[in-house]
């Protein structure tokens, strides 16, 4: 396949043009980025976006994608993608979000190649039309269902894990056989720029293709026809997305956010507990959609967990976090001055800031009440509001008057709590005595329900997303039902009430 020279089609090549947006590089020069396959804003004409799309259109419709050993091939071609351009992917990381090369290693490439490999192995399996059975009546005949590609899907990323919640979403799509356009979040520059370069060096654009830019592009590309759409990001924009889908009904997966509980019902292991918390919500600053958002907790524990939270985070960090390597910054000033904002109250860990870093420390705040400032929107930061109760159910009901959580984080020894959470609650998915690890896992679905999003990925699950199941019954000419067609008779109605209810 070759490598194309201009990365979208038609669109000028303005290289020293930066985005509109308030991000200030933290690593890097401040210099401009090099925009090869980039378009600054309002800058995307009709016509180019058109132009992609046809391009794309025609390469689906010439078949190349549905044939697995060309899926396959583009698989792997991916990973040595990931690979060649890990470190300038782990560069751009550190430069938009301080993100230390430990976790971006993890949860943004070492995840990608571990599902790569995943669906490498399966993919053979997975495209193959599944045989079901097929009832009496509609005997002699056989029944299968095909997974079908939808054609050409658009991906558009968030900005907090800004190549997984790229290429996870892509990687579901090109297993199940289409064609992408990639638009990863413009408040990530250094690393929507590195995801550009990657693609436009190792895909052809009829395949797979990045187009950069923010709000102006992206509702330039929501004008036209796709086949899916496959959105991360936070509710608000998701319901604009989802109405310019609705134009054209196309199909799509919401991947959104929220705020997403944790339970700390007894004290079996307060230690780890802590530790498991404070690391959930402190990965990349607490910019996580699945980060423990809110801690409800026992009474009788919250004492001993305050002083294991901050046993915890000065084990990660020592006693000035902002010093380390291993701790993230906020992504621009208007995030920084938004969580900031939320700290109020009573402080119990943390609470500094400088602006000048887009720092903000590890924050505990106790006695929060459920009507106060933090508890009114997703934190999106490293800010952990406690919550205390006596009785479980005052935990479930505080989690069921808000709306259904992207995750629900419980930890309690007691199986009769863990059951009764589960039943009582819903969330798109649940870990029990650990935080974020289950949304790792590639056997289970990555997903929201109701505010936090529909849909789901991840392995199997990925592909069937973007794949259409089309049923198929194939039938014989062997025999015919000669009572379903008219003219109707008292006996043909006979038998079709008999078939209907036995041999269906
Ligand atoms: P965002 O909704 O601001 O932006 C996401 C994308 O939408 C970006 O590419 C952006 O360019 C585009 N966009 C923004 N405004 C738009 C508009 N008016 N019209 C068209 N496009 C627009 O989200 P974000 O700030 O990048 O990410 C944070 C949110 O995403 C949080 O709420 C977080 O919980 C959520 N999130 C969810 C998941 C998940 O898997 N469920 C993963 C990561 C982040």
């Amino acid at each position: 396949m070759r490598c194309c020279e201009n990365a979208i089609f038609g669109i000028p090549l303005h290289r020293n043009q930066l985005f509109i947006h308030d991000q200030q590089p933290l690593l890097m020069e401040e210099e401009a980025i090099e925009t090869k396959s980039a378009v600054s804003s309002n800058n995307l004409p009709k016509s180019d976006v058109t132009k992609i799309i046809d391009n794309q259109r025609a390469f689906f419709n010439a078949g190349e994608t549905r044939g697995v050993r060309f899926r396959i091939r583009q698989l792997k071609k991916l990973r040595e993608a990931l690979e060649t351009h890990e470190p300038k992917l782990l560069e751009a990381l550190k430069a938009d979000l301080h993100k230390p090369e430990l976790e971006a290693w993890s949860t943004e490439i070492g995840v990608m190649i571990a599902e790569i490999d995943y669906n490498l192995s399966h993919i053979r399996s997975w495209v193959r039309p599944r045989r079901v059975p097929t009832s009496l009546f509609f005997m002699p005949g056989k029944s299968r269902i095909y997974s079908e590609p939808f054609g050409v899907a658009l991906i558009i990323g968030p900005w907090n894990f800004p190549v997984k919640n790229v290429f996870g979403p892509a990687l579901a799509a090109m297993t199940a056989g289409n064609c992408c356009v990639l638009k990863p979040s413009e408040h990530a520059p250094h690393t929507a720029q590195a995801i550009a370069d990657m693609v436009e060096e190792f895909f052809d654009p009829e395949y797979l293709i990045v187009v950069q830019g923010g709000i102006p592009e992206t509702t330039e590309l929501l004008k036209h026809k796709f086949d899916y759409l496959f959105f991360t990001g936070g509710t608000e924009i998701g319901r604009i997305i989802y109405q310019a889908a609705a134009k054209h009904l196309t199909p799509v997966t919401m991947e959104l956010g929220g705020k997403s509980p944790c339970i700390v019902d007894d004290n079996s292991n307060i230690e780890l507990t802590a530790k498991r918390i404070a690391w959930g919500k402190l990965l990349n600053s607490g910019q996580v959609c699945i980060a423990p958002d809110y801690v409800l907790v026992r009474k009788s524990v919250k004492k001993e967990l305050i002083e294991n939270l901050r046993k915890a985070i000065s084990g990660f960090y020592g006693d000035d976090p902002k010093a380390t390597d291993d701790y993230a910054r906020i992504i621009n000033d208007t995030h920084f001055e938004r969580v900031k904002n939320l700290i109020e109250g009573d402080v119990v860990i943390g609470g500094d800031t400088d602006a000048k870093e887009r720092y903000i420390a590890p924050t505990v705040i106790d006695n929060v009440k459920i009507t106060d400032k933090v508890m009114q929107e997703e934190i999106f930061g490293p800010v952990l509001p406690l919550i205390e109760y006596e009785d479980i159910d005052e935990a479930i009901a505080i989690i069921n008057n808000g709306e259904k959580p992207l995750a629900l984080y419980l930890f309690a020894k007691s199986y009769d709590t863990r059951d009764k959470v589960l039943a009582e609650t819903s969330s798109g998915g649940v870990c029990i005595n650990e935080t974020i690890m289950n949304f790792g896992s590639i056997e289970l679905p990555f997903g929201g329900v109701g505010n936090s999003g529909f849909g789901a990925y991840n392995g199997k699950i990925g592909f069937d997303t973007f794949s259409h199941k089309k049923g198929v019954m194939t039938k014989s000419f062997f025999f015919d039902v000669k009572q379903k067609y008219p003219p109707y008779t008292k006996g043909n109605l006979n038998f079709i009430k008999f078939a209907v209810r036995k041999l269906i």
